[in-house]
């Protein structure tokens, strides 16, 4: 790719913006935010983490005519048939409140033996030429409890990999991206569209 091109990520979050940016700057690609261009955020209508990526990432496209990306993202967990799922922004209630998100998870899972659960991220990437294309990473753990750590946010406490003797909380921000479901979800897209 040459010259200089640039790219929309429909997210308001300047952590996931941090990120991106860095991904994409070697690549001659600028990244503008949907706080930079004031895009509206969609709601999220959609029952799949596909759907409402899609739908954010299309409607930002519509307003901007660039390349956009939006991701959508939850913590599923397999005893309780998948939830929180496209619901785990909203178990946190409003003001945001992840430890009694947490506590309701610990609550639904009660004593089951399996507690296995997967963090979930879909990137969806629109184009102005209508066509779409859907990166899904996954990263496979379990819920333990009490939650530890105090590094990242959402569910990272409760989580604790495949393979690790830690929770995501307790790990550094560059050992969480090397097995998280969003550096999985960036790596394939980077793959596919960048050649990376
Ligand atoms: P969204 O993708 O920005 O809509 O966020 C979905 C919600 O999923 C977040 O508010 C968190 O509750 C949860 N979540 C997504 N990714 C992570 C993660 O890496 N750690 C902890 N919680 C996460």
């Amino acid at each position: 790719m040459s010259g200089t091109e640039t790219w929309v990520l429909a997210s308001h979050n300047a952590g996931k913006i941090k990120e991106l940016s860095e991904i994409l700057a070697p690549f001659g690609i600028a990244l503008k935010s949907a706080a930079d261009l004031d895009l509206p955020e969609p709601e999220e209508t959609e029952n799949s983490f596909e759907g409402n990526a899609g739908l954010k990432a299309r409607a930002a496209c519509e307003a901007t005519g660039l390349v956009c990306l939006a991701d959508d993202s939850g913590l599923a967990v397999d005893a309780l048939d998948g939830a929180p799922g496209i619901y785990s922004a909203r178990w946190a209630g409003e003001p945001r409140d992840f430890d009694r998100a947490m506590q309701k998870v610990q609550d639904e899972l009660g004593d089951a033996s399996d507690r296995t659960a997967r963090f979930v991220c879909v990137i969806a990437l629109a184009r102005p030429d209508g066509s779409m294309a859907h990166f899904r990473g996954e990263v496979v753990g379990e819920i333990v409890w009490p939650p530890r750590g105090e590094a990242g946010f959402g569910y990272d406490p409760i989580f604790q990999p495949v393979g690790e003797t830690r929770t995501f909380a307790e790990m550094s921000a560059a050992e969480k991206r090397a097995l998280s479901h969003r550096g999985r979800a960036l790596a394939l897209m980077a793959a596919a569209e960048l050649g990376a």
